[in-house]
């Protein structure tokens, strides 16, 4: 019988939806971390469960003809790239499969044959991977600490722990990162300035987050205090000005425990209180608390994919739900007739409303609220018209009543961007018991190195054959 520290041989034989490889000992399923498929490995089990377990990789023994040395360093510690260790076309191809393997198990989704022609089934187009899958984060919020030998540093946490690993160079990240870092920890060293301790709830400085707009250059710089004031503030805008392209410096206040980031409360430091950046022709403003893709080279593939799957021709009503700063809102605006963007945070829409002006759009209506709420409510005005609804929700998807009033206004087209596969498969057969069919679906590597992959979805209605459509 297997026991908790056996070192036990296995052949990794697939892929967990984490990225951690799987093996079989004895018949006992086994998750290694680290691991890719086609390795044999050395692991010491951690964790025991009745029918599975954990195990820590000690050695690669053989290696995959998938495996790839990791760039970084502390890829194995910071697990925010679990993929690092495999080669791109093998990250792909996991993340095709696991599209298909959650809609085709969690949402119902039948797909064609690649050469089947004339069938009803939906599409899977091939996943849109990126020429270049290393430094393409435009953001990067790294936490504040000590290093076990008593230096500041910054860095990330440990997967799923509280333990802080240092980062130098993260090599998804810009390359201005580092030389931001540096100086911000050498002016809390000379002013012997704290880090936060997230035990005590004591200490100054909790992160530093950097924006930078791949297209027009421009970087932010955000730190977050657990206090009002940065001592000896004018002497690090000063070092921070000197970095080329230097845009906008902020602090935000974050006082409470826990684990949210970012405070409501932003204050200017240096320069704008946003920077800019283009996706295609329009231009985009970003501000420290609005979303905004992460990946801009992949963002101008994702819009351009909704926007096909949209198909306007000019005369639609479209509802973008969910539309953070209003991006994928512009672009569907120059194409359809009308638009409305429904979002939570105040400040995106505040961004979004400026965005369309700067960009010279005027059919375009942004409503702050949470889209269960705002969206049916508008729905319910006499005269509303949906003919297109974009949805693209965070990772927990849409709540039911999101999904209940889609299927009440009948739009012919529902376009549904995802970053959960999961939560977007279970979305899916709701929307099709209702009436609504996946016609096709195309994954969009927005993340690579990790094991997060981005898709968009078509659906359409076809009311006739619906389950429960009445
Ligand atoms: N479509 C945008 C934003 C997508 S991210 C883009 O591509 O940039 C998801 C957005 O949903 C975020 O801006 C988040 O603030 C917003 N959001 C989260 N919960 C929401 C809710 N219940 N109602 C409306 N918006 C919400």
């Amino acid at each position: 019988m297997i026991k908790k520290n056996d070192i036990v041989t296995l052949t990794i034989e697939d892929f967990g939806k984490d990225g951690e490889g799987i093996g079989k000992y004895d018949g006992f399923t086994v998750f290694v971390k680290d691991t890719v498929i086609g390795d044999t490995i050395q692991a010491r089990m951690i964790k025991l469960k009745k029918n599975y377990g954990y195990g820590r990789l000690m050695e690669v023994l053989t290696s995959s003809g998938y495996r790839v040395p990791a760039r970084c360093p502390a890829a194995r510690p910071c697990g925010g790239c679990q993929l690092q260790f495999l080669s791109y076309d093998r990250q792909l191809a996991f993340k095709q499969e696991k599209v298909r393997g959650n809609l085709e198990r969690i949402g119902g989704v039948q797909f064609t044959a690649p050469k089947e022609s004339g069938s009803e089934n939906a599409l899977m187009e091939p996943i849109i991977g990126m020429e270049n899958p290393w430094h393409y984060r435009n953001k990067e919020q790294f936490p504040i600490g000590w290093s076990r030998d008593g230096r500041r540093i910054a860095g990330f946490y440990a997967g799923h722990t509280h333990s802080l690993v240092e980062i130098k160079d993260c090599p998804i990240g810009t390359e201005e990162n580092q030389k931001i870092l540096d100086i911000v920890l050498k002016h809390m060293e000379r002013y012997d300035i704290l880090p936060y301790d997230e035990g005590t709830g004591k200490g100054l400085v909790r992160h530093v987050l950097i924006r930078k707009g791949f297209y027009t250059g421009e970087i932010m710089v955000c730190l977050v205090l657990n206090g009002k004031k940065l001592p000896a503030q004018t002497g690090l805008i000063h070092q921070l000005t000197a970095v080329p392209n230097m845009t906008s410096i902020v602090l935000n206040l974050n006082r409470e425990k826990g684990n949210r980031i970012l405070g409501d409360q932003v204050i200017l430091l240096w320069g704008k209180p946003y920077i800019r950046d283009t996706i295609g022709n329009l231009t985009f403003r970003i501000s420290p608390l609005s979303f905004f893709q992460v990946n801009p080279i992949q963002t101008q593939k994702l819009y351009a994919k909704a926007l096909e799957y949209a198909s306007l021709t000019g005369n639609e009503t479209v509802w973008d739900l969910y539309c953070g700063t209003g991006t994928i809102s512009l672009f569907l605006a120059r194409k359809a007739r009308k638009v409305y963007g429904v979002e939570i945070i105040p400040s995106a829409v505040r961004d979004a409303e400026l965005n369309a002006r700067e960009n010279g759009i005027s059919n375009v209506v942004f409503k702050a609220g949470k889209a269960e709420e705002v969206f049916p409510e508008e729905c319910g005005k006499e005269g509303a018209r949906a003919d297109v609804v974009v949805v693209d929700p965070p990772r927990k998807g849409c709540e039911q009543t999101v999904l209940d009033t889609i299927v009440s206004m009948k739009p012919d087209r529902v376009v549904y961007v995802s970053c959960d596969s999961a939560t977007l498969a279970r979305d899916v057969k709701y929307l099709s018991d209702k009436g609504y069919e996946v016609r096709k679906v195309c994954p969009v590597d927005m993340f690579p190195q990790s094991v997060h992959v981005e898709t968009v979805v078509l659906l359409s209605n076809n009311f006739s054959k619906a389950k429960d459509y009445v």
